[in-house]
């Protein structure tokens, strides 16, 4: 088994003490030398100056190679564009590229008048700056908007072909389900080897549940019953960095050679499981800020 290349989310914090929770998680991490770290943009655009500040502080004095997530919601085209061209002056070379998440009130995407109607449309307009290198989301169980899993993968073509590099999946509870959604992706014409899972070790079972359900990641029934035993005799800690161990080692034996892990600004899990997975420490994070 390959030791992986790995990639790190974070969400940008929203006051002082998140502040040094996001801090103090990417202390713990960049020892583990990610190929890059990723900052999140709020669900509906409500991020924007949060999730600059905080790119643009870890890419200053983390050493990081930082990508921003940039989406569609709740901006025109120049707006959207302006925030990529501060990013690159500010040297930023990394973008995550989504459609994104309306806000709650809004239900479906609208676009906004003047602003970009689909992910693919974003994609071409950063490409055509010649400067990123650009992510996009990607979805093995497909996305609740797509109308089927063959127009979910055909799409994901498109967003590759209109200039994107990689994508990066939405979490998955079962290598069966990647696998599964590398084929179909293949039988189309993608090269599969830009397809990174996306993995999301299992901090608070509630809320990983609830979030499942809202985007459509299926929750297998032993999944479910592992952790309700678990919950019981206090040890979800210990399940949750087993089963994702589990699920990398199932990836990697399965010719996976890169990871990208929702941390949730909690570096425990995520560094257990690297760890497990024979990623080990490279370099120690000077404190430079
Ligand atoms: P797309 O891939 O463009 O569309 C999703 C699906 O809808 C596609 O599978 C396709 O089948 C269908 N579809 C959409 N438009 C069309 C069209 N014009 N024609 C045909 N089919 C279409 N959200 C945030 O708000 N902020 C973030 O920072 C953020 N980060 C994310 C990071 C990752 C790695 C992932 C996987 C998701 C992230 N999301 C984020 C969530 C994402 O914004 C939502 O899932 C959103 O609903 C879809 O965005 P997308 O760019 O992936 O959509």
């Amino acid at each position: 088994m390959t030791t992986p290349e790995i990639s790190f989310e974070f969400f940008p914090p929203k006051n002082l003490e998140a502040s040094f929770r996001l801090w103090d998680t990417v202390q713990s991490l960049a020892p583990l030398a990610p190929r890059f770290v990723s900052v999140t943009y709020g669900a509906g655009g409500t991020t924007r100056e949060l999730t600059r500040d905080a790119v643009t502080t870890l890419h200053k004095n983390s050493g990081l190679r930082v990508a921003a997530h940039l989406t569609c919601v709740s901006a025109t085209r120049e707006e959207t564009l302006a925030i990529a061209d501060q990013y690159a002056e500010a040297g930023i070379t990394d973008i995550v590229a989504l459609r994104g998440d309306p806000p709650k009130e809004q239900g479906r995407f609208q676009p906004t008048p003047e602003g970009f109607n689909s992910s693919v449309e974003l994609i071409e307009a950063l490409a055509a700056k010649g400067t990123f290198t650009l992510r996009v989301g990607a979805y093995p169980e497909s996305h609740p908007e797509a109308a089927s899993q063959k127009a979910n993968v055909e799409w994901l073509k498109r967003k590759l072909d209109a200039g994107a590099d990689e994508a990066l999946t939405q979490f998955f509870f079962e290598a069966e389900s990647f696998f599964r959604f590398r084929d179909a992706c293949a039988a189309a014409g993608i090269d599969t080897d830009r397809i990174i899972p996306g993995i999301l070790p299992i901090e608070n079972w509630k809320g990983v549940r609830r979030f499942a359900e809202a985007c459509g990641t299926t929750i297998p029934a032993w999944l479910a019953e592992a952790f309700e035993k678990a919950e019981r005799d206090n040890r979800c800690d210990l399940l949750a960095t087993a089963l994702c161990s589990e699920l990398c080692g199932e990836l990697l034996a399965g010719g996976v050679n890169k990871l990208h892990f929702y941390t949730l600004n909690r570096p425990e899990l995520t560094r257990d499981v690297c760890h497990a997975i024979g990623v080990k420490s490279k370099v120690r994070l000077e404190n430079v800020a």
